[in-house]
C-alpha cells in the first residue's frame, strides 16, 4: 500500500507511511479501517445522505484507552479529527474528508444501577439502547424522540424529548462524564471534578473532547405513558392550532404536546382515502398517572373533528420509537430551526400556508413543546443557553434523490424566512445545518464567551473542530 494522505487540522495535507496506521491498529482493541476495508463505505455513512465524506482512516474504538490512543495519534500527526456518536447530526460533522474518524459505534453498553437510579452509558449508545436498559427497571432519562439518535451528540447539545418538561433536559440529568481531552488525558467531568469542563459539555457540543461514557440520574417513570396522535385535516389546522396554543401554554409539566404538518403516511390507523393528503398530527405524551392524564388531555381530544385519535396507554419504549419509521436513515435532509415564546396567529398562518405546498411527501414541519422543568434552570447554569424558549420548530426538509435538492432546500429556506419574525432569534445547536456558520454564536448565546475561555483551556489548538465550533481565539 502506498502512503496514506491525510488532511491536517490546519487545512494542509500530510502523507504518512501505512505502517503508522498498522501501529495504531496494534495499540487499540478496536479496528482500523481504510478505504480498502470492505465495510469502509458502510461505516462512513451517516444518517443524512446529503453528507458523503471519505476519511483517510476510521478508528472503530472499543474502549476509552482506544480513544486516548487515537487522540494522541491525531495530535502527534496534526490530523483533522471527526468524532461520531450515533451519526445523526444533520450538519454531518460526525465524518470528515481526509481525516481520522473516531467512531464510537461499537461502544454501546448501558449499565443500570436500579437501587441508585443511575445509568452509565457508553459514548456510542443510541437512545433505544438507553431506553431498553433503563425501562427494564421502570426507569428513564429524558432524551429525544427518535430511538436511533446517538446519546452523545444529543446530550452534548442539550437533549429534549417527551418527558423533558417534567424531568428537564438530558444534560439536567447528567451526573458525570468521562472525557478524553485534546491532550489525550482521560478526565472525569462532574460538579466536583473539572467543573468548568462539566459546565461546558452540557450544551457546548463536541468542542471539548471525546466523551466515552455518561452517568445519568434516572427517574421512576414506570413503563407506560398516555400517548398518541390526534390527526386533523390541514383544512382545520388553523383553528386546531389556535386551540393548541392556549392548551399547550397552560399544560402541566407532565404533558408535552408537539405537532407535525405533513402529508399523511400510509399508517394503518388512518383511512386509506387520507393517505398522501396534507394533515396536522398532534402528538401528545402524558408522563404520570394515566387517569389524570385522560382528564388533562380530554379538551384537546374533544376539539374539532379529528380523522383519527390513537391516544392510549403505550409502553414508554414503544412510544419512544413511534416516529422511527418516518425518520429512517439514507434520505437527503436539509433542516432549519427557530425557537419561539408563543404560537402567534401569524406564525400559524405561515405554517399552514407552507404545509399546503410541501415539496415532497417526506418533508414536514415538526413543532416541539419545551418549557416546564427545562425553563426553570438558569441560562448560565449549563452551556445550554436558551431555556426561555417555549417551543421550537424544526423544518424537516427530507426527500429522495439529488434532483429534488433545490426544490426542497428552497422551500425550507423560504419557510424559515417567513417564520423568522415570530422567533426569538435563537436556535438549538443540535438542529443547525452545515451552512449556518453565522448562527453558531447565537446558538451558544450569552454563554459563548465563557465557552471560548474553557475551549482555550482544554483544546487550545482546536483539534475538535468538526462540530458547531467554538474557536479558542
Ligand atoms: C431524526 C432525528 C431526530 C432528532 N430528534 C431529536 C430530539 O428529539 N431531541 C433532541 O434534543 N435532538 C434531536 N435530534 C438532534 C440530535 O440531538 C443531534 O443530531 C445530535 O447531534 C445527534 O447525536 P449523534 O451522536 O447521533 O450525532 P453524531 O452525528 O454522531 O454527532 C454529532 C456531533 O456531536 C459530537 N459528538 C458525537 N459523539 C461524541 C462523543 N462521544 N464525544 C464528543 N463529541 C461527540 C461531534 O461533534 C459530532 O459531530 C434529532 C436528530 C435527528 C436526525
Amino acid at each position: 500500500m502506498s502512503g496514506l494522505t491525510f488532511k491536517t487540522f490546519a487545512g494542509s495535507s500530510t502523507t504518512l507511511d501505512p505502517s503508522v496506521a498498522k501501529e495504531l491498529a496494534k495499540s487499540i482493541k478496536g479496528e482500523i479501517l481504510t478505504a480498502e476495508t470492505p465495510e469502509f463505505d458502510k461505516v462512513r455513512a451517516i444518517w443524512n445522505a446529503m453528507i458523503d465524506r471519505r476519511p483517510a482512516l476510521i478508528a472503530r474504538c472499543r474502549t476509552t484507552e482506544d480513544v486516548v490512543a487515537c487522540v494522541k495519534f491525531a495530535k502527534q500527526h496534526g490530523l483533522l479529527v471527526a468524532v461520531r456518536g450515533g451519526g445523526h447530526n444533520i450538519a454531518g460533522n460526525a465524518v470528515c474528508d481526509g481525516g481520522l474518524l473516531i467512531d464510537l459505534s461499537l461502544m454501546r453498553t448501558v449499565q443500570v444501577d436500579p437501587a441508585k437510579k443511575i445509568a452509565r452509558v457508553e459514548g456510542g449508545a443510541l437512545l433505544g439502547d438507553v431506553d431498553q436498559a433503563t425501562q427494564a427497571h421502570g426507569l428513564a432519562v429524558p432524551t429525544g424522540i427518535n430511538s436511533t439518535t446517538g446519546i452523545a451528540g444529543l446530550t452534548l447539545g442539550g437533549g429534549f424529548g417527551w418527558i423533558s418538561r417534567k424531568y428537564g433536559l438530558t444534560i439536567d440529568n447528567l451526573l458525570s462524564a468521562t472525557v478524553v481531552t485534546a491532550a489525550g488525558d482521560k478526565l472525569t467531568a462532574s460538579e466536583k471534578e473539572n467543573s468548568d469542563l462539566f459546565w461546558a459539555i452540557r450544551g457546548g457540543g463536541g468542542n471539548f473532547g471525546v466523551v466515552t461514557s455518561f452517568e445519568f440520574r434516572l427517574h421512576a417513570t414506570g413503563t407506560e405513558v398516555l400517548s398518541g396522535l390526534i390527526v386533523h385535516p390541514l383544512a382545520d389546522a388553523k383553528k386546531v392550532l389556535k386551540f393548541y396554543r392556549d392548551f399547550a401554554l397552560k399544560a402541566p409539566d407532565e404533558l408535552a404536546v408537539w405537532f407535525v404538518l405533513r402529508k399523511a403516511p400510509p399508517l394503518p390507523f388512518l383511512p386509506e382515502s387520507w393517505h398522501g393528503k396534507e394533515i396536522l398530527a398532534v402528538a401528545a405524551c402524558y408522563t404520570g398517572d394515566l387517569k389524570t392524564g385522560e382528564q388533562v388531555l380530554q379538551p384537546l381530544r374533544a376539539f374539532g373533528q379529528p380523522i383519527a385519535d390513537i391516544i392510549a396507554p403505550h409502553p414508554f419504549s414503544a412510544w419512544q420509537q413511534v416516529l422511527d419509521p418516518l425518520l429512517t436513515p439514507g434520505m437527503r435532509n436539509y433542516w432549519k430551526s427557530h425557537e419561539f415564546l408563543d404560537v402567534p396567529e401569524g406564525l400559524i398562518d405561515v405554517f399552514v400556508d407552507f404545509a399546503g405546498r410541501l415539496p415532497d411527501p417526506q418533508t414536514e414541519i415538526a413543532f416541539a413543546q419545551l418549557g416546564g422543568a427545562i425553563g426553570r434552570v438558569p441560562n448560565d447554569a449549563t452551556a445550554y443557553s436558551h431555556r426561555e424558549a417555549k417551543f421550537t420548530v424544526n423544518i424537516h426538509g427530507r426527500w429522495d434523490g439529488a434532483a429534488n435538492d433545490s426544490k426542497c432546500i428552497g422551500w425550507a429556506r423560504d419557510l424559515f424566512k417567513a417564520a423568522g419574525s415570530f422567533s426569538t432569534g435563537a436556535v438549538y445547536v443540535n438542529f443547525l445545518t452545515a451552512d449556518e456558520e453565522e448562527r453558531v454564536k447565537m446558538a451558544y448565546g450569552g454563554n459563548h464567551a465563557k465557552l471560548i475561555a474553557i475551549k482555550k483551556k482544554y483544546d487550545p489548538t482546536n483539534l475538535f473542530r468538526m462540530n458547531m465550533n467554538i474557536r479558542p481565539s
